[in-house]
Protein backbone atom coordinates (compact mmCIF):
# COMPACT_ATOMS: atom_id res chain seq x y z
CA UNK A 1 0.00 0.00 0.00
CA UNK A 2 1.19 3.05 -0.69
CA UNK A 3 2.54 5.72 2.77
CA UNK A 4 0.80 8.77 2.66
CA UNK A 5 3.04 11.44 3.80
CA UNK A 6 2.13 14.51 5.80
CA UNK A 7 4.08 17.61 6.41
CA UNK A 8 3.17 19.77 9.21
CA UNK A 9 3.69 23.64 8.88
CA UNK A 10 3.99 26.09 11.57
CA UNK A 11 2.77 29.77 11.79
CA UNK A 12 6.21 30.38 13.30
CA UNK A 13 7.91 29.33 10.01
CA UNK A 14 6.07 32.05 7.81
CA UNK A 15 8.08 34.75 6.71
CA UNK A 16 4.89 37.28 6.28
CA UNK A 17 4.70 39.83 3.29
CA UNK A 18 6.75 37.03 1.16
CA UNK A 19 3.40 36.05 -1.11
CA UNK A 20 3.07 40.15 -1.28
CA UNK A 21 6.62 40.48 -2.89
CA UNK A 22 6.18 37.64 -5.14
CA UNK A 23 2.95 39.25 -6.39
CA UNK A 24 4.03 42.56 -6.64
CA UNK A 25 6.32 41.58 -9.57
CA UNK A 26 5.21 41.76 -12.82
CA UNK A 27 3.32 38.63 -14.65
CA UNK A 28 3.18 37.52 -11.40
CA UNK A 29 -0.06 39.19 -9.92
CA UNK A 30 -2.97 36.60 -10.57
CA UNK A 31 -1.44 34.02 -8.09
CA UNK A 32 -4.03 34.98 -5.44
CA UNK A 33 -6.50 33.36 -7.78
CA UNK A 34 -4.94 30.27 -7.97
CA UNK A 35 -7.90 27.46 -6.41
CA UNK A 36 -5.20 24.73 -6.65
CA UNK A 37 -7.06 22.38 -8.91
CA UNK A 38 -3.60 20.69 -9.86
CA UNK A 39 -3.52 21.06 -13.18
CA UNK A 40 -0.31 22.78 -13.40
CA UNK A 41 1.50 19.94 -11.96
CA UNK A 42 -0.45 17.43 -13.57
CA UNK A 43 1.10 19.12 -16.50
CA UNK A 44 4.49 19.71 -15.74
CA UNK A 45 6.73 17.10 -17.13
CA UNK A 46 9.28 17.52 -14.58
CA UNK A 47 7.06 17.57 -11.65
CA UNK A 48 7.69 14.01 -10.76
CA UNK A 49 11.92 14.72 -10.51
CA UNK A 50 10.51 18.24 -8.36
CA UNK A 51 10.18 18.28 -4.17
CA UNK A 52 7.30 20.22 -4.30
CA UNK A 53 4.72 20.38 -7.14
CA UNK A 54 4.13 23.54 -9.00
CA UNK A 55 0.83 23.36 -7.17
CA UNK A 56 2.54 22.79 -4.21
CA UNK A 57 4.58 26.02 -4.47
CA UNK A 58 1.91 28.28 -5.51
CA UNK A 59 0.11 27.40 -2.22
CA UNK A 60 3.60 27.64 -0.13
CA UNK A 61 4.26 31.21 -2.10
CA UNK A 62 0.94 32.20 -1.22
CA UNK A 63 0.76 31.11 2.58
CA UNK A 64 4.98 32.91 2.96
CA UNK A 65 6.58 29.82 3.53
CA UNK A 66 9.71 31.69 1.54
CA UNK A 67 12.60 29.47 3.18
CA UNK A 68 10.71 26.08 2.09
CA UNK A 69 10.46 27.80 -1.85
CA UNK A 70 13.40 28.84 -2.18
CA UNK A 71 15.46 26.25 -0.67
CA UNK A 72 13.70 23.74 -2.81
CA UNK A 73 14.84 21.85 -5.81
CA UNK A 74 11.40 22.70 -8.33
CA UNK A 75 12.41 26.40 -9.05
CA UNK A 76 15.65 24.92 -10.63
CA UNK A 77 14.26 21.93 -12.03
CA UNK A 78 11.41 24.09 -14.01
CA UNK A 79 11.96 24.15 -17.47
CA UNK A 80 10.07 27.33 -18.84
CA UNK A 81 8.20 25.04 -21.52
CA UNK A 82 5.25 27.11 -20.81
CA UNK A 83 2.66 23.89 -20.52
CA UNK A 84 1.52 24.91 -17.04
CA UNK A 85 0.64 28.32 -17.97
CA UNK A 86 -0.92 27.52 -21.09
CA UNK A 87 -3.42 24.64 -18.71
CA UNK A 88 -3.85 27.39 -15.80
CA UNK A 89 -7.74 27.60 -15.85
CA UNK A 90 -7.21 31.17 -13.87
CA UNK A 91 -4.58 32.20 -16.30
CA UNK A 92 -1.81 32.14 -13.75
CA UNK A 93 1.60 32.89 -15.40
CA UNK A 94 3.40 30.02 -12.94
CA UNK A 95 6.28 30.03 -15.65
CA UNK A 96 6.96 33.86 -14.58
CA UNK A 97 5.99 33.28 -10.85
CA UNK A 98 9.05 30.18 -11.34
CA UNK A 99 11.62 33.23 -12.60
CA UNK A 100 10.45 35.27 -9.85
CA UNK A 101 11.81 32.76 -7.66
CA UNK A 102 14.88 32.11 -9.18
CA UNK A 103 15.86 35.57 -9.76
CA UNK A 104 15.13 35.50 -5.39
CA UNK A 105 16.71 32.90 -4.41
CA UNK A 106 19.82 34.18 -6.43
CA UNK A 107 19.63 37.65 -4.99
CA UNK A 108 19.86 36.13 -1.49
CA UNK A 109 21.95 33.61 -1.91
CA UNK A 110 19.39 30.82 -0.86
CA UNK A 111 19.42 27.51 -3.24
CA UNK A 112 20.20 23.74 -2.34
CA UNK A 113 23.93 23.58 -2.12
CA UNK A 114 26.07 22.15 -4.40
CA UNK A 115 23.01 21.72 -6.99
CA UNK A 116 24.39 23.04 -10.49
CA UNK A 117 21.34 24.39 -12.04
CA UNK A 118 21.74 27.85 -9.59
CA UNK A 119 25.27 28.10 -9.38
CA UNK A 120 25.41 27.83 -13.51
CA UNK A 121 23.05 30.92 -13.26
CA UNK A 122 24.92 32.90 -11.28
CA UNK A 123 27.95 32.11 -12.94
CA UNK A 124 26.79 32.79 -15.89
CA UNK A 125 25.55 36.36 -15.03
CA UNK A 126 29.15 37.50 -13.30
CA UNK A 127 30.73 36.54 -16.09
CA UNK A 128 28.31 38.41 -18.37
CA UNK A 129 28.56 41.45 -15.82
CA UNK A 130 32.52 41.47 -15.41
CA UNK A 131 33.31 40.59 -19.26
CA UNK A 132 30.30 41.08 -21.07
CA UNK A 133 29.82 37.89 -22.98
CA UNK A 134 30.80 34.18 -21.77
CA UNK A 135 34.03 31.83 -22.45
CA UNK A 136 32.09 28.05 -22.38
CA UNK A 137 35.07 26.70 -21.25
CA UNK A 138 35.83 28.95 -17.90
CA UNK A 139 32.21 28.38 -17.25
CA UNK A 140 32.01 24.82 -17.10
CA UNK A 141 34.75 24.78 -14.96
CA UNK A 142 33.57 27.06 -12.36
CA UNK A 143 30.59 25.04 -12.18
CA UNK A 144 32.09 21.91 -11.89
CA UNK A 145 34.54 23.14 -9.20
CA UNK A 146 31.76 24.53 -7.31
CA UNK A 147 28.90 22.07 -7.56
CA UNK A 148 30.89 18.69 -8.15
CA UNK A 149 34.13 18.92 -8.03
CA UNK A 150 34.79 14.80 -7.36
CA UNK A 151 32.73 15.05 -11.04
CA UNK A 152 35.54 16.54 -12.49
CA UNK A 153 38.18 13.69 -11.52
CA UNK A 154 35.69 10.71 -11.97
CA UNK A 155 35.25 12.73 -16.07
CA UNK A 156 39.05 13.04 -16.53
CA UNK A 157 39.46 10.20 -18.27
CA UNK A 158 36.77 10.67 -21.21
CA UNK A 159 37.07 14.35 -21.51
CA UNK A 160 40.81 13.11 -22.35
CA UNK A 161 39.74 10.20 -24.43
CA UNK A 162 37.00 12.59 -26.19
CA UNK A 163 40.65 15.22 -26.72
CA UNK A 164 42.70 12.64 -28.17
CA UNK A 165 40.15 10.29 -29.59
CA UNK A 166 41.80 7.29 -27.90
CA UNK A 167 39.51 4.52 -27.28
CA UNK A 168 37.28 6.96 -29.54
CA UNK A 169 38.78 6.44 -32.25
CA UNK A 170 36.86 4.04 -34.75
CA UNK A 171 33.78 6.38 -33.24
CA UNK A 172 35.34 9.37 -34.49
CA UNK A 173 36.46 8.57 -37.43
CA UNK A 174 33.35 6.82 -38.54
CA UNK A 175 31.88 10.01 -38.06
CA UNK A 176 33.43 11.52 -40.78
CA UNK A 177 32.23 8.59 -42.99
CA UNK A 178 28.83 9.45 -43.00
CA UNK A 179 27.07 10.91 -45.81
CA UNK A 180 27.03 14.94 -45.64
CA UNK A 181 30.08 15.13 -42.69
CA UNK A 182 32.94 16.79 -43.73
CA UNK A 183 35.88 16.14 -41.53
CA UNK A 184 37.95 19.02 -41.08
S1 LIG B 1 -3.28 25.18 -12.61
FE1 LIG B 1 -3.44 27.32 -11.96
S2 LIG B 1 -5.22 27.37 -10.57
FE2 LIG B 1 -4.64 25.24 -10.81
S3 LIG B 1 -3.23 24.82 -9.07
FE3 LIG B 1 -1.95 25.41 -10.82
S4 LIG B 1 -1.68 27.62 -10.57
FE4 LIG B 1 -3.42 27.06 -9.29
S1 LIG C 1 7.09 25.85 -17.04
FE1 LIG C 1 8.18 24.77 -15.40
S2 LIG C 1 6.63 24.30 -13.86
FE2 LIG C 1 5.56 24.82 -15.77
S3 LIG C 1 5.19 22.86 -16.80
FE3 LIG C 1 7.11 23.67 -17.61
S4 LIG C 1 8.73 22.78 -16.32
FE4 LIG C 1 6.78 22.52 -15.22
Amino acid sequence: MMEIKRTIKYEADRVRGFAQEIMSVSGCEQLKSCIQCGTCSGTCPLSIYMDFSPRQVMALVRADFKNEVLSSRTVWLCASCYACTVECPRQIRITDIMYALKQRAIKEGVYPKRFPIPILAKEFSKMVRSKGRITETLLVMRLFLKANWRAVFQSWRLGLGLRLGLGLRGRLQGLGDEPGIVRR
